[in-house]
């Protein structure tokens, strides 16, 4: 069938690039993420996700490079991929004057859903995102939290094989993130196919199978969180706290030794200390992290 000839991945970016005038904004990008797995784009504050993301959805046209969603190859074929993909926008645009039944109701249309299932999408849509019993809420009424889980909930309404989510809990408090992580995993136990942007470490390293580090436009590693881990930041990492002209110290002989090592505020990291015993610094043993990779590869710090 047309636009399904791969059945492998259900995106495919090769050589990918997009300028806003002088600046490069993707440059390079190789991107497979196939079917049925979570794929989290990891990077700070201006490294390419958002236009990725809206490259995805032709919101925005690539200067070069191969891009593939369903099978379908963009930007000629965007209108039948965006009718089997869902997408969350990182901005909430829901209308806020109708209720959340309503803006799903509006959705069921544009998508085309036959009156005869129309009623059984929006209760499955409810169900999912656990908002059965504020169907009738005005949206202007809802917690962010709601919000954010009825934006995804909208997403879904029509059973799209694939579901993009730019940064879906920014700007969340750390509970109210953890229920979107519940709702983000339920959907990946029904083997939808899943691509999320985030800048949270945590989030892609629970909920992604595989994670894609960005960082000034580039994917700069790839692979699953504990393969990253371990290729790049070691098994073990022993974290030394004291005063700044100590830190300095530690950090200037575990580099002289062959270390890498990070500054975590009051402490530095030094990693991949796993049969270094003689050399190794005293410090409390902690198993290395997805962030020990970020900050390694990306040089910056998160929030
Ligand atoms: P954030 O987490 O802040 O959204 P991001 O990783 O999503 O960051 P992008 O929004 O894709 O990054 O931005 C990548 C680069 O492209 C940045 O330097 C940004 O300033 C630039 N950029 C993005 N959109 C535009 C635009 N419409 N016009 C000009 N420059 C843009």
């Amino acid at each position: 069938m047309l636009g399904r000839v791969d059945g492998e991945h259900a995106i495919r970016l090769r050589g990918v690039v997009k300028r806003y005038g002088p600046i490069p904004a993707v440059k390079g990008l190789d991107l497979d993420v196939p079917e049925g797995t979570c794929v989290g784009l990891l990077g700070p504050n201006g490294a390419g996700k958002s236009t990725t993301m809206r490259l995805l959805t032709a919101q925005a046209i690539a200067d070069e490079g191969e891009l593939e969603v369903l099978g379908f190859k963009l930007p000629a074929e965007s209108k039948a991929a965006r009718a089997e993909c869902g997408v969350a926008p990182q901005l909430d645009n829901l209308d806020v004057t109708l209720t959340v039944e309503q803006n799903l109701l509006v959705f069921t249309h544009l998508y085309r859903i036959g009156r005869a299932v129309r009623r059984s999408a929006i209760e499955a849509a409810l169900e999912l995102a656990n908002l059965a019993d504020r169907r009738h809420s005005r949206v202007d009424k809802l917690s962010g939290g709601m919000r954010r889980r009825l934006l995804i909930a909208r997403a879904l309404i029509h059973r799209p094989r694939l579901v993009l989510l730019d940064e879906p809990t920014v700007g969340l408090d750390p509970q109210v993130r953890q229920e979107l992580w519940a709702l983000i995993d339920a959907l990946r136990a029904e083997g939808t196919t899943i691509l999320m942007s985030t800048h949270y470490i945590e989030e892609a390293e629970r909920l992604a199978d595989t994670v894609m580090i960005m960082s000034h436009g580039e994917g700069v590693a790839a692979g699953p969180p504990a393969d990253l881990i371990a290729k790049h930041a070691g098994r073990t990492a022993v974290e030394v706290y004291g005063s700044p002209s100590q830190l300095a110290e530690t950090e200037a002989k575990a580099r002289t030794d062959g270390f890498q090592t990070r500054r975590t505020g009051t402490s530095i990291a030094v990693l991949g200390v796993d049969g270094a015993d003689g050399k190794a610094p005293d410090g409390e043993r902690r198993p290395a992290n997805l962030e020990d990779v970020f900050v390694l590869l990306t040089g910056e710090q998160i929030d």
